[in-house]
């Protein structure tokens, strides 16, 4: 199973014998992001604005992440994965004192007390949001053979979008139901409602 990018349906997928499941186009392992840039340039549009942070219900790929309008469809920015180093605290008692007290017991009420405590460097690894600001929104169309996991859904290929206790559904006319969950109440159920009555 790996995760390559679909340049035809402008979407990140889980494949296991190097196709789409979508249009069935045989995907190359490893692409040149140069080489598409102009061509999702066109395809992608200009960017109107963000319609909010989202999560992609879906597994294998990234999840949540930020959805934007463009003049052309909607563009889904997943979360990125950053590997950050933190202190923490961890006991460092001495072996030697923990035999000693196995073998004379008083000393396991002393345990407790004689424990070091010291600091060492731990890798975390979290997700965080990529943070386009408004003269940013340009660089997006880029972000689709970057960031594993993004797509793109031009409008002419969405059939519908429906609403059901707050889990959107989107329709494609080529390719398996998206289904969004705001990861916020608030501006994307807007934005999206707006979406689906203008320019569907
Ligand atoms: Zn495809």
């Amino acid at each position: 199973m790996s995760i390559r990018l679909c340049q035809e349906c402008c979407q990140w997928v889980s494949t296991r014998g190097g196709r789409c499941p979508d249009c069935q186009d045989a995907l190359p392992e490893t692409i040149n992001p140069e080489d598409s840039d102009s061509r999702f340039r066109d395809v992608v549009g200009q960017v109107q604005g963000r319609m909010g942070h989202v999560r992609v219900l879906r597994r294998k790929l990234p999840s949540d992440g930020v959805i934007y309008e463009t003049v052309n469809g909607l563009f889904f920015l997943p979360y990125r994965t950053v590997t950050k180093c933190r202190l923490v605290e961890q006991s460092a008692s001495s072996p030697m004192w923990s035999v000693a007290a196995v073998l004379w017991s008083p000393l396991m009420f002393l345990s407790p007390f004689l424990k070091r405590r010291e600091l060492r460097e731990k890798e975390f690894v979290e997700i965080e949001a990529i943070r386009l600001g408004k003269d940013d929104l340009h660089l997006l169309p880029g972000f689709l053979s970057r960031v594993a996991g993004a797509f793109f859904l031009p409008v002419r290929d969405i059939r519908g979008i429906t609403e059901n206790r707050g889990q959107w559904t989107i329709e494609r006319s080529i390719g398996s139901k998206i289904r969004i969950r705001p990861i916020a109440d608030g501006p994307f159920c807007q934005a999206i409602k707006r979406f689906a009555e203008t320019r569907l």
